[in-house]
């Protein structure tokens, strides 16, 4: 086997997920390698959203004001064929993603001596992949006056329901601090019993559910596929949060829509969904500052250039079509 194939971003699955994929093409494609596509290394110097550039101490990445996110982990239960951080996680540094005490230690001063931070973020990775380090750094962090809320970001109560540590939720749940935890869920094929069961336990521990996804070509491309995945996580109680246009990098280019198309099917469900059921439309730049709301085709708008959070202004097609990102224009002017 050559080098090329070994350095790839790992195919990594569950037996919970093989056992759907052989039911769903849907899960097939999330998470099995194809060769076809992928045959090419991982790049593990890429800055996707300046979040190593905006590295504050050792996983700490300050960006947005208020909020900080910690990667405390850049281990899943399995590997989505789409991630975005295939520059850190599948990639041979588990060892390295995985927060120490110590530098936990550090995260935590860097929020105690941030007045202005009021939410902490835990993501990765999976966060839930490293219970001692959440545990530890949400315990420290809720004695923070400032910090308001804990959000945690996770896939393994979709990946590996049976490892979700809800001993562990429950105690973060109590701290103090308003605890958020936002799963990442991309069709409703993903929607077992056990996840539901998992997802109801969830509720019952008092944490406020949300849920991220990402349009993906071939996977959920479809009014009917959209509607059915949203209206079934605001009836088990989790709200869908954001709907991400997929990043393109070299291995994810097969999933990626274009913003016109997703810009249809997001109008659409507006018109058929409950609110509470429709998540907010995002498309984020790489190497630039901002999530930014697309608008639906009821405004009748330009989407070919689009400003960032900070000023900076950029042409979406430019953005769509190129895996070597422009260099921003300015970041915020943060401590
Ligand atoms: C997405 C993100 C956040 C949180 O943004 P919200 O819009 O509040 O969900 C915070 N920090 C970084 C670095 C992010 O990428
Ligand atoms: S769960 Fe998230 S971080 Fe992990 S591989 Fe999937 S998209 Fe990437």
């Amino acid at each position: 086997m050559s080098n090329i194939v070994e350095d790839r971003f790992a195919e990594k699955t569950t037996e919970h997920l093989r056992g759907l994929a052989s039911q769903s093409d849907a899960i097939r494609q999330m998470y099995f390698f194809d060769p076809e596509h992928e045959n090419v290394p991982a790049n593990r110097e890429v800055d996707l959203f300046l979040e190593k550039q905006l590295t504050r101490t050792k996983g700490v990445v300050y960006k947005y004001p208020g909020r900080v996110i910690i990667l405390l982990s850049y281990t899943c239960a399995a590997n989505c064929r789409y991630c975005e951080r295939q520059d850190r996680v599948g990639v041979g540094l588990d060892e390295e993603g995985r927060l120490t005490d110590e530098e936990l230690e550090n995260a935590v001063q860097f929020v105690a001596e941030h007045n202005e931070i009021s939410e902490v973020i835990f993501s990765g990775g999976d966060p839930l992949t490293h219970p001692h380090g959440l545990r530890l750094a949400c315990q420290q962090m809720a004695k923070i006056p400032h910090v308001r809320i804990l959000r945690v970001h996770t896939r393994l109560p979709l990946q590996l329901p049976a490892k979700v540590d809800y001993d562990l939720l429950a105690e973060i749940a109590s701290l103090g601090p308003t605890f958020y935890l936002s799963l990442h869920v991309d069709h409703p094929d993903e929607l077992t019993e056990d996840v539901e069961e998992g997802i109801r336990r969830l509720r019952k521990l008092g944490a406020i559910l949300l849920c991220q996804s990402v349009f993906l070509k071939g996977i959920n491309d479809d009014l009917e596929v959209l509607t059915q995945l949203f209206t079934r996580l605001a009836e088990l109680g989790v709200r869908p949060y954001y709907l991400y246009h997929c990043h393109p990098i070299a291995t994810t280019m097969r999933f990626v829509m274009s913003l016109d198309e997703e810009v249809m099917l997001m109008s659409r469900l507006r018109e058929r969904l409950s609110g509470i059921a429709c998540p907010q439309h995002i498309f984020e730049m790489r190497h630039t500052t901002g999530k930014l709301a697309v608008p639906s085709d009821h405004w009748n708008v330009d989407l070919s250039h689009v400003r960032d959070f900070v000023g900076g202004e950029y042409d979406t097609v430019e953005v769509a079509e190129c895996v070597e990102p422009p260099q921003p224009k300015q970041v915020f002017p943060l401590e």
